[in-house]
């Protein structure tokens, strides 16, 4: 069946839709953090931030199914649910974050963030990590190398290398040496990434716009850097006139455990937040939630319309995301469970000399295979054969990052204390079936 499904696809869909492993997974049903294949076979889900309150979380199908039932049309008629929706989200926002607007994936949000960035600067340059992934718009890809080898970069984007405090500190690294007995400041090392690829930027004539990040550079290695280290770079972007946009597509709603937005645990207020993938638990909404005077620039001039962006099924799907996170604690919930599973899985580093480095905030994990732990060489053929490993024992998952060695540990929220037991031994026994 998985053979004939597979042809289908290739027979009917283009290329470039990838699934993930070499033998896909047949997925029918999901509950919680659990998915089943069409076998009937419970995998335990440590992947998906999408459903990040649970697989087909029952408050969600109920707001939903009932909204769907009284009204969803396009986005050109009064409606309220919108500005109840927004009235709330806004409140889990720093103060002067008061506007909003709402589109249906993270590739949008990101879009108009981009166009809010120009409009607002009246520059053209951006600057995004190395590695980032902010959407399939030709101004996102344009922005970030978007899935790696192949895509156009905009003439006018500058690149810097994500803040990897386990490379940077890594003996006979370059960062090391010049830091010298004090160790490396990772937030002064990447701020002067940032004032250098301004500074080259204002060399080939080109102007600040701004500056793109993921809290937590997911695609880049699932990087969380020290807390506080994007401040400086804030500081360096805002000084050069550029706007800072937060992509909050991966980190947002309450994942990183200590703060509901990732931005919050580095102490800096951007400009500009983009959201997605959790919003709606499913039901594909995304936004954008801007200072007023910065949105100004661009929406006083520029009529924007999004045939589904925020209309009331979606609302309806996102009110019942944040009505969950509050009241099953889901934010407190993840910083504890993900506190137990960080230090279970830095167990496994002292028993495996393959694991390099477990690094995270909350239920967002980066786990890193090294064949050589002294000089922290990455190892992707071993990350993959982990992944096969742990699909046999019923964890589904994926890697990150620029060598692919990383596992990307961010299972829904609805992960539970006792699914560590599972996801922990999984990774021992696949660890040590491969000799590593
Ligand atoms: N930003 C980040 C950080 C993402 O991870 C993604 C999706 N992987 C996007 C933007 C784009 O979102 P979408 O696929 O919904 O367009």
């Amino acid at each position: 069946r998985t053979r004939e499904l597979t042809g289908r696809r290739e027979a009917v869909l283009g290329a470039s839709y990838r699934l993930f492993y070499r033998r896909p997974v047949h997925l029918v049903r999901g509950e919680g953090a659990y998915l089943w294949d069409a076998d009937g076979r419970r995998y335990l889900d440590a992947y998906n931030n999408v459903a990040s309150l649970g697989h087909c979380h029952p408050a969600v199908v109920a707001a939903v199914t009932e909204q769907m039932q009284q009204l969803n049309t396009h986005t050109r008629y009064l409606h309220e649910r919108i500005l109840d929706y927004t009235d709330e989200l806004l409140t889990t926002m720093p103060p002067g974050l008061d506007k909003a607007m709402y589109m249906c994936t993270g590739s949008e949000a990101n879009d108009l963030a981009i166009r809010v960035a120009k409009a607002y600067s009246g520059g053209e340059g951006m600057i995004a990590t190395t590695e980032a992934y902010h959407g399939t718009s030709e101004l996102t890809s344009g922005v970030s190398p978007a899935l790696g080898a192949g895509q156009p970069i905009a003439p006018t984007t500058r690149l810097v290398p994500a803040p990897d405090a386990y490379r940077l500190g890594a003996p006979g690294s370059a960062a090391l040496e010049a830091a010298g007995r004090d160790g490396v400041d990772v937030g002064r090392w990447f701020a002067d990434r940032v004032r250098a690829a301004i500074a080259g930027m204002e060399a080939d004539g080109i102007k600040l716009a701004g500056f793109i990040a993921d809290s937590i550079f997911s695609s880049d290695g699932v990087l969380p850097g020290p807390a506080g280290c994007l401040a400086e770079a804030v500081e360096v972007v805002h000084r050069a006139g550029g706007i800072v946009i937060a992509d909050e597509v991966q980190p947002g709603f309450g994942r990183t455990g200590d703060a509901f937005w990732g931005f919050r645990r580095h102490g800096v207020v951007p400009d500009v937040v983009t959201l997605g993938k959790p919003m709606g638990n499913g039901i594909p909404v995304s936004g954008l939630v801007a200072k007023a005077d910065v949105l100004a620039a661009f929406s006083d001039r520029v009529p924007y319309f999004n045939t589904f962006g925020g209309n009331p099924v979606s609302m309806a799907a996102a009110q019942a995301v944040l009505t969950t996170i509050r009241e099953e604690g889901l934010q407190e919930h993840s910083r504890v469970v993900g506190r137990e599973l960080l230090a279970e899985l830095r167990g496994l580093a002292a028993a495996h000399p393959s694991v390099g480095d477990v690094r995270g905030a909350g239920l967002f994990i980066g786990f890193e295979l090294v064949a050589d732990a002294e000089l922290r060489t990455p190892d992707r053929d071993l990350a993959l054969a982990v992944l096969e490993e742990l699909r046999e024992r019923g964890v589904l998952t994926s890697v990150a990052g620029p060598h692919g060695n990383v596992l990307k540990l961010r299972p829904p929220l609805a992960f539970r204390t006792t699914d560590i037991d599972q996801l922990v031994s999984a990774l021992d026994a696949s660890l040590t079936a491969l000799g590593a």
